[in-house]
């Protein structure tokens, strides 16, 4: 890595992922010869704000809340990204994440920035009345950033449809206009596309399938092991099912589900559907770890949990060929370079998991005109883009001889990079 690019060293493992977002980019930077003051302008976020929330609980004591929303990029259209209902927000959390739609927006080539909020709290502990007074405060603080053509939130780590429907509710109130577009992710009935609740997941398959076939890897002949059994790893697992790859280990908090012969995914999501949301005494498998599921001797590993999962104390156990990263950032800067060393082909975050954005953008644009599509053609539109960023994605591979985490930062930088010299500084 140059010199010039270099942020400070991480002794160990760190686990801040916005030292890992950043070491990635310096050395996509590095490799594209971008220039220092682009560089420079790309590494900082363009705005972040972080607010306190109070909110009555039930019991009817107030608790203050952060909350924070910040817009990496608007180069390239306004700025996009979830809101994450989670106690391990943080503010440096919430700027990789933002950084990372910037990247994953350009990658799939849809036209927006990039943007993350957050809020630091427990989702599962709190009552309904709750959540929604917290969003609907968090929205009143937040009403001057979003907005359609400004910042666009959407679903993420702990966030519902639900709760994208009483924040478009809260800033339509304040705007006093009917506001479908400020937010994607939302009930159907609301304004929501067909297809959106499953494409994260389908679009982690449809990467998952166009590696397999690089990797000349047959589907009905594969194993796989997904980590994380929420929206992303479920979906995901159940679609790989269907493309015939053998699903042998899920697991959500509770753990890991374990079962050589397969699991029946549409089974466990019934359970999961039965059982509070948790995979917690599902029978037909053998308990074992979340961290032993990701040293499992299995042809595919979908991390779908969260991030830093893979770092240096377990990238050398990692039997899998092939890594199809539904989480944003599961894998630590310093675990890349082991398993490059041990050939394991790792399809990013970026690329990987950037079918759900790529639906919000659909939405986005259904709002905007007042006409709703059919599923079959989000779907189609959808899987074309995803295989058409994998293609553009490995021809960078091969060009800049890099692995394919660095050629999407490559093919997404240039394209922030060329829109900000077209557009001009002051
Ligand atoms: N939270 C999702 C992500 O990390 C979706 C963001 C969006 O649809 O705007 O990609």
């Amino acid at each position: 890595m140059c010199a010039r690019y270099k942020e400070p060293a991480p002794i160990k493992d760190h686990l801040n992922p916005l030292d890992s977002m950043m070491e990635r980019f310096s050395e996509a930077a590095e490799k594209l010869g971008l220039d220092e003051s682009t560089y420079n302008a790309l590494k900082s976020p363009e705005k972040s704000v972080a607010v306190s929330i109070p909110v009555t609980m039930d019991d009817g004591k107030i608790q203050v809340f952060e909350g924070y929303r910040v817009i990496h990029s608007a180069n390239l259209g306004p700025s996009k990204g979830g809101i994450r209902y989670s106690m391990s927000v943080t503010l440096d959390e919430v700027k990789a994440l933002a950084a990372w739609m910037t990247w994953k927006c350009a990658v799939v080539g849809i036209p927006y920035g990039g943007a993350k909020g957050g809020i630091k709290c427990e989702p599962r502990d709190m009552s309904q009345g709750e959540l929604e007074r917290l969003t609907r405060a968090y929205t009143v603080a937040m009403a001057d950033v979003f907005g359609p053509e400004k910042d666009i939130p959407a679903p993420d780590m702990g966030t519902t449809p639900q709760i994208m429907a009483w924040l478009m509710d809260e800033y339509s109130k304040i705007k006093g206009v009917s506001s479908p577009a400020v937010v994607t992710g939302k009930p159907l009935v609301l304004g929501g596309s067909l297809g959106r609740v499953e494409a994260t997941g389908r679009g982690v398959m449809v990467s998952a399938r166009s590696a397999m076939g690089k990797l000349k890897m047959n589907p009905s002949s594969a194993t796989a092991a997904v980590q994380g059994f929420g929206n992303v790893g479920s979906i995901s697992a159940k679609l790989l099912e269907q493309q015939g790859v053998k699903i042998v280990a899920i697991s959500d908090i509770s753990g890991g589900y374990y079962n050589p012969k397969g699991i029946d995914i549409e089974e466990a999501m019934a359970y999961v559907a039965a059982n509070k949301g948790t995979l917690e005494g599902f029978a037909n498998a053998d308990k074992i770890s979340n961290e032993e599921l990701l040293e499992l001797d299995v042809d595919v590993l979908v991390p779908a949990a969260m991030e830093d999962q893979i770092t240096v104390n377990n990238a050398d156990r990692i039997k899998a060929k092939l890594i199809v990263e539904g989480a944003n950032g599961p894998t630590s800067s310093n675990a890349d370079q082991i398993l490059n060393d041990k050939g394991i082909m790792v399809i990013p975050d970026i690329l990987a998991n950037a079918g759900g954005v790529t639906v919000s953008y659909f939405e986005w644009v259904q709002n905007r005109l007042g006409y709703f599509w059919t599923e079959e053609r989000v779907n189609r539109r959808a899987d074309r883009i995803m295989k058409q960023a994998f293609e553009a994605v490995y021809d960078a591979s091969i060009k800049y001889n890099v692995n394919m985490r660095i050629a999407a930062y490559i093919v997404a930088i240039d394209k922030v990079a060329s829109t900000m010299r077209l557009r001009g500084t002051f």
